[in-house]
């Protein structure tokens, strides 16, 4: 057994090189780069998204505002004229032209319908229909006490009605609907007939039907809209209706009408000065009241899908947003009749917009740098690459003989005296064998030079083949070599040299074509055991001289000792 001695790169070392190879400490730094460049960007897209989801809301919120206020200030007026009203009920007005109003009345209530109207430029006139009518019908009752009250107080409504709409303070219409089978209303009836059927309309509207005593008890202001004419906007309506009551007795209803077409001319002139946008006006149950989109497709411009995902969205929030397809959807619950107020925004419009051109950009940007990136780090990893690889043949050029790829002179000497060190400092045997090839020169002489190369490297390759795992052989000569054996006795390494003599000469080398040839080679051996001596140069010069002794007695034998040599 050879005593163990390995001089070996410690592990980590090795481990450490392994993982920091040039390649990929380029791969990683570029990786790093890019990660962080797309996080950057990435983060910039949150920011912009976030921006232009506020600015979605912020138009949307505009809009919705200026429906709300317009409705806010209808339920204002409505208080006012209610209170108005109860103030004339308990005070009525003694002039002498109100109380004709009473004379009118007593004359005309049998007819069907009837107006009485006086100057028609400062008050509106009153409509109404017979006794007859009054009777037949459930809801209506005319209380003869009440009557003159009630006229005289409708009379000062119609002053009211009409000082505001003059005052251009009504952009929707009004109506004080009685009981007591009358009616005055903004919108003047265009012929006599027309009385009956208007005054027969305005009774079967919700908002009317809505406000007896059983259905409103708190006798507070309620929303309506018009269910039955939804999306279409000529007749569609949304409405703002309060009770009139007077010592318990209910009087009428009084309500404030916004036609549908009114509130999508106010949407369309709102989105005029936004950035694209289209609005779509829901009631309290996502029923569309009216919208901006020219055509209106099925129910609402939304599949059945999204119809459902917007409404799951709305049961807890007053207001959000969410990407529908390539469209932007934000929603706005109004405060006052529990409508909403929708805006879609499409990716067209998104894209032209203010926000398009900067995603574009950074887009654009983030494309460019990733490109560039990419592209520097194909050629700078082709670059260390290169660079890497020229500096391992350099560094294997400094230490290798290129034809033997044995260690070359130099180098072998530099590990050589490591070795010797190394052993002697652990006490351990150390042999030498010095070998040259036998009348070499007649091999060149009758082969060429690139026979004997050829000849060289195959006796290189038995001796690496020979030689154990922690034996160095090198070139240390044209056709001369060295081995190293740490651990090994002086018999151990006679033994590798019989068996690398019998090797080489039993290898038959094809020189030329249908040339073969044998060679063989001469060995001396010596260890440092022998004189205690582990100077390197000295165990070679031993290991020489023996060599010589065998060239001397004929070749082909190892010799190992300074005396008469054997075979
Ligand atoms: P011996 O060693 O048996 O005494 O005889 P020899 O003919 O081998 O003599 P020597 O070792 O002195 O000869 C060395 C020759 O090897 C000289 C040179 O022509 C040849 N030589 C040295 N280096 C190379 C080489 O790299 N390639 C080739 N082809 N020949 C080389
Ligand atoms: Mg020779
Ligand atoms: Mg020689």
């Amino acid at each position: 057994m050879r005593q163990n001695s390995v001089v070996k790169q410690p592990k980590p070392f090795i481990t450490l090189k392994r993982y920091f190879l040039p390649a990929r400490v380029v791969n990683l730094c570029f990786l790093i780069v890019m990660v962080c460049s797309t996080m950057l960007t990435w983060r910039e897209v949150i920011v912009l998204q976030g921006a232009y989801v506020t600015s979605q809301r912020s138009e949307l919120g505009n809009v919705s505002n200026a429906l709300d206020m317009q409705m806010q200030s209808a339920v204002d007026r409505l208080l006012f004229f209610r209170n108005s009203m109860q103030a004339a009920l308990q005070t009525p007005l003694g002039f002498k032209a109100l109380s004709s109003v009473q004379q009118a009345f007593r004359l005309l209530r049998a007819q069907a319908q009837w107006q009485i109207g006086f100057d028609n430029t400062r008050t509106l006139p009153i409509y109404g229909v017979s006794d007859d009518f009054v009777n037949q019908t459930a809801l209506l009752h005319r209380d003869d006490e009440r009557l003159p009250d009630e006229l005289t107080m409708a009379m000062e409504l119609g002053y009211l009605f009409r000082l505001s709409a003059n005052a251009s303070m009504l952009p929707y219409q009004a109506y004080y609907i009685s009981r007591a089978g009358f009616y005055i209303s903004t919108n003047p009836v265009q012929s006599e007939e027309k009385i009956i059927p208007t005054y027969y309309r305005l009774l079967m509207r919700p908002w009317f039907r809505g406000q007896q005593q059983q259905e409103n008890r708190n006798r507070g202001v309620r929303w309506y809209t018009d269910q039955a004419h939804q999306g279409r906007e000529k007749s569609g309506f949304v409405a703002v209706s309060i009770p009139l009551d007077y010592q318990q007795y209910w009087y009428g209803v009084l309500v404030l009408s916004f036609p549908v077409r009114d509130i999508n001319r106010l949407l369309v002139k709102s989105r005029e000065g936004q950035e694209g946008g289209q609005y779509l006006l829901y009631d309290s149950r996502f029923n569309l009241l009216t919208s901006t989109l020219k055509e209106q497709g099925t129910v609402s411009g939304f599949s059945a899908d999204e119809y459902n995902l917007l409404l799951a969205d709305m049961e807890h929030d007053t207001v959000g947003g969410r990407h529908l397809g390539s469209r932007y959807v934000s929603w706005q619950k109004l405060k006052q009749f529990g409508g909403v107020l929708v805006r879609i925004h499409t990716l067209r419009e998104g894209l032209t917009g203010d926000f398009g051109h900067i995603s574009i950009a950074l887009s654009l940007l983030w494309l460019l740098f990733t490109g560039m990136l990419l592209f520097s780090w194909r050629v700078i990893r082709r670059m260390v690459n290169n660079m890497y690889s020229m500096q391992n043949t350099l560094q294997w050029q400094a230490w290798f003989d290129p034809l033997t790829h044995l260690y070359n002179r130099g180098a072998f000497f530099e590990r050589a005296k490591i070795l010797s060190e190394q052993a002697h400092a652990e006490n351990l045997s150390f042999a030498v064998i010095q070998l040259d090839l036998d009348h070499f020169k007649s091999v060149n002489d009758h082969f060429g030079h690139q026979a004997g190369d050829l000849v060289i490297s195959h006796a290189a390759g038995m001796i690496s083949n020979t030689i154990g795992e922690q034996d160095v052989a090198g070139r240390v000569g044209g056709e001369e070599f060295c081995i190293l054996l740490p651990g090994s006795t002086l018999k151990q390494a006679v033994r590798v040299a019989e068996r690398i003599r019998a090797r080489i000469r039993g290898k038959e080398i094809l020189v030329q074509k249908d040339i073969t040839l044998h060679i063989t080679v001469s060995l001396g051996v010596c260890d440092a055991a022998e004189n205690g001596d582990y100077d390197f140069e000295s165990l070679q010069s031993v290991a020489d001289r023996r060599l010589y002794l065998a060239k001397n007695n004929g070749r082909n034998q190892v010799c190992f000792t300074d005396g008469e040599p054997k075979k």
